[in-house]
């Protein structure tokens, strides 16, 4: 696949559940450190480009970032809203004005706080080969839970979005429900 920022290998992949995609670049197989972003689908930021969230930015920071190191890898998991499903997003627009973060209203409708798994991500990470990651990404639980099936997590480096004072909201309550590390 040709993209802005170079040319990347993409595949497909189906975990029982849904399907899963990934693109990677450099010569991975066997490589230390290999630099990886687990990402969920966004539905709003990604095909509307919302300013509500930031997945759109880190998406593009990390794809940017991978192509200025040569290597690494993007997996996306179709896991909307937490993996509660659009309904779920769409609710969530229906208490936005109660509460300035998503996973505190999916609670609030009777959702889980979080649904997400990284199994399928893990599993991606071994068909390709990779020896140890450094993660892209601001989750202590996303580590935690790529490790725990035996991804060897050998550092994790933060993905913020510089210079959007409307991102405020989001980010603390990033950092204060789920413990982000922003
Ligand atoms: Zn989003």
């Amino acid at each position: 696949m040709t993209a802005k920022q170079g040319s990347f290998r993409f595949c497909g992949w189906y975990d029982g559940h849904s399907e899963v995609y990934s693109i990677h670049l450099g010569d991975i197989e066997g490589a230390e450190n290999v630099p990886v972003r687990v990402h969920s689908s966004c539905i709003t930021a990604h095909y509307f480009s919302s300013t509500e969230c930031d997945c759109r930015d880190q998406l593009e920071i990390t794809q940017d970032e991978i192509a200025k190191r040569g290597i690494g890898i993007i997996i996306v998991l179709n896991q909307q809203a937490k993996d509660n499903g659009i309904l779920a997003t769409l609710h969530y627009k229906s208490v936005a004005g109660e509460v300035s973060y998503s996973a505190t209203a999916y609670q609030m409708m009777g959702y889980p706080a979080d649904s997400r798994s990284y199994l399928s991500a893990a599993f991606i990470l071994k068909e390709l080969g990779v020896k140890s990651v450094e993660l892209l990404s601001n989750s202590h639980d996303k580590r935690k839970q790529l490790q725990d099936a035996g991804i060897a997590v050998v550092d994790r480096k933060s993905v913020v979005v510089e210079n959007r004072p409307d991102l405020v909201a989001h980010y603390n309550g990033k950092r204060d429900v789920e413990g982000h590390d922003l």
